[in-house]
């Protein structure tokens, strides 16, 4: 409840106060209630008989007149009178008829009236007071009404994350580099002796879900030190100047606690471009302005590393990633064949897999993944084996997975009519058997016509032997071709077109337009850059660099390879009439069949 000593002293000098007010009004109540009378009168009162009762106290007598008739009850009052060594008055009292009486014992001990006037209090406001911080702190959304302008980052410290080098896999470069600064937390004069300058901080870069954070704790786990980590957003608050302060005081925190490692996770959010025209932000950039000053500030040889993690290195300003501050890149990028299979190795250890688990199979299934979709991979195929009363989880609960992850669940309840069913199932043939009867393209692994969560009403699965990294023209071209003879097959078939291709449209349209306008693969605009992205780690959405005039012919040349893909789908789905009639009757009665399968009707059809 308490920040500092100031705020305990103010916290007694106040209840003192009113501890001593209420003390005085009580003892100010009690005298007014009652009135001292001298012990003649008190004597006469008995003679009177005007006395109802007498309590005899330790040092004075209490006396309860009779109640008059004629007065006014206001005259109700309680007298009292010191106790005078007087051994006739029992006597006295008997022969007058007053009740009289003493207390048993002292009912309250000097230590029990101590208590309860003095202590009781104390106790009583620091309750009330902390009920008072506590609702007012929730309110205020955490740190609480006094702590405004204080980092909350001793908050996030941890002694010591419980994450190592061996939970991360797949980032071999990233672990290669951050190495180095392990080795720097341990021995820091092996590297000053030398004369050897440490990069004060190193910048993980990289998309989404990739493991940076968790890279970031690892190094802290590796080092055996401790680990300051604030996101970027928690500097900066509503009023300005407090993010700068923050800064500084998580700075001063780090270098008492040194060797230590602070870590700044999503840093675009105060390391913004400062040149930005459209109205700055004076609170962003003043904390920016502190943080630059600090890593400028401290002397990184006392063993303060500053780890930053972002997935929007481009936006960053200039200023944080010259020498000295954040002047190390640590790229962590998307995962490759190996990497998937060995993060799933990672998160498999965590769960009960059967022994006949490929997990080499299921990194192929999962090009373009990063290591969040694979750890969630692990997890759904683990519910799943949960759900279907199993122990242990097995390859077609990863598989499922996958397509959990891809798709969305599978949609049992919905009912299509008999027509759209086979609409479907034709349509996916269609894609199935592109894939099949092209050259570059990768083998059908299953295909199915039970709707999932995310649209799909069915769908192909194309699963590669291997990963590839380079692709030629005729592989694009073949690609639009099988995800054009969806809709190629509804028309051949059916003689009818339907809105079950839009996915396959977009996804067609996309890949011609690259060629176009990134990969130099057209006729006309040869080797000419038109798009260019932004945003690499984010959405990599592409922006047009050429004139309206030029983006016209884009479009046109965009048309003219559709156009050309189509055609061939369709002709090559007329020559195969009889394999899609036969797959597709098949695939309408199993409504899931796998790539074996397919392959092998495909074979035993005679071309
Ligand atoms: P980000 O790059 O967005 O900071 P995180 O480090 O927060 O990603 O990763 C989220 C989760 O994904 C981690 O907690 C971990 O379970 C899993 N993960 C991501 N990358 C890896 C990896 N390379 N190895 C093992 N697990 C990973
Ligand atoms: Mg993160
Ligand atoms: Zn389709």
């Amino acid at each position: 409840m308490f920040k500092n000593k100031k705020q305990l002293a103010s916290f007694f000098v106040v209840t003192l106060i009113i501890t001593l007010m209420i003390n005085m009004a009580i003892t100010w109540y009690s005298r007014s209630a009652s009135k001292e009378i001298d012990y003649g009168t008190f004597l006469t009162m008995i003679q009177n008989k005007k006395v109802e009762s007498v309590k005899i106290e330790n040092n004075r007598l209490l006396i309860t007149p009779k109640i008059d008739e004629k007065s006014s009850v206001s005259d109700k009052k309680i007298y009292y009178t010191g106790a005078l060594n007087d051994p006739e008055l029992v006597n006295r009292l008997q022969a007058a008829g007053v009740k009289f009486s003493t207390p048993v014992k002292d009912v309250q001990s000097p230590i029990m009236t101590f208590i309860l006037s003095w202590i009781l209090p104390f106790a009583m406001f620091y309750f009330l007071g902390t009920l008072i911080t506590k609702s007012l702190g929730k309110k205020m959304g955490g740190g609480g009404a006094m702590s405004f302008g204080k980092s909350n980052a001793k908050v996030y410290i941890e002694k010591k994350t419980g994450v190592t080098f061996n939970d991360v896999a797949g980032q071999e470069e990233a672990k290669e580099s951050l190495n180095e600064i392990v080795d720097f937390l341990h021995k820091p004069s092996k590297y000053t002796e030398i004369g050897a300058k440490l990069p004060k901080g190193a910048l993980l870069v990289g998309p989404p879900g990739t493991g940076k954070t968790l890279l970031a704790k690892a190094v802290a786990g590796e080092a055996n030190v401790p680990f300051f980590s604030l996101s970027g957003s928690g500097f900066v608050e509503m009023f300005v100047g407090v993010g700068a302060s923050r800064v500084r005081d998580l700075f001063q925190q780090a270098e008492k606690n040194a060797p230590c490692i602070v870590f700044i996770d999503e840093i675009d959010a105060i390391g913004k471009s400062r040149d930005s025209q459209l109205g700055g932000n004076d609170e962003r950039e003043q904390t920016l302005n502190q943080l630059l000053a600090e890593m400028d500030g401290f002397d990184s040889s006392k063993g303060v590393v500053i780890l930053a993690a972002t997935n929007r290195p481009e936006i960053l300003d200039k200023a944080l990633l010259r020498p000295g501050r954040f002047d190390r890149r640590v790229i962590v990028d998307k995962p490759d064949l190996k990497g998937r299979e060995e993060i799933l190795k990672v998160h498999g250890k965590n769960v009960k897999l059967d022994n006949r688990v490929n997990l080499g199979e299921i990194a192929l299934a999962t090009a373009g993944a990063v290591g969040a979709d694979l750890a969630n991979m692990v997890n759904e195929a683990a519910l799943r084996a949960v759900r279907m009363g199993r122990d242990e989880v097995r390859q077609d609960d990863l598989f499922e997975a996958v397509e959990t992850v891809i798709a969305g669940k599978e949609k049992k309840d919905r009912i299509m009519t008999e027509e759209e069913k086979s609409l479907v199932a034709f349509h996916e043939v269609g894609h199935a058997l592109a894939a099949a009867l092209q050259k570059e393209t990768q083998p059908v692994h299953k295909i199915t016509i039970i709707p999932r969560t995310m649209g799909a009403l069915g769908y192909t699965m194309q699963m590669p032997d291997k990963e590839k990294f380079l692709h030629s023209k005729d592989e694009l071209v073949e690609q639009i071709v099988v995800l054009l003879a969806g809709r190629a097959a509804e028309e051949v078939v059916f003689n009818k077109i339907t809105t079950g291709a839009s996915n396959d449209i977009e996804r067609a349209t996309d890949l011609a337009r690259k060629m176009v306008t990134m990969y130099g693969m057209s006729d006309k605009f040869g080797m000419m850059g038109l798009e260019s992205i932004q945003n690499t780690y984010l959405d990599g959405r592409a922006v047009q660099t050429c004139s309206t005039e030029t983006s016209t012919e884009v479009d046109r040349e965009v048309l003219q390879i559709i156009g050309s893909c189509y055609e061939k789908a369709v002709n090559l789905l007329k020559a195969n009439m009889e394999a899609l009639c036969k797959i597709s009757a098949y695939l309408i009665h199993k409504e899931t069949i796998m790539g074996d399968e397919f392959t092998n009707i495909l074979k035993s059809i005679p071309r």
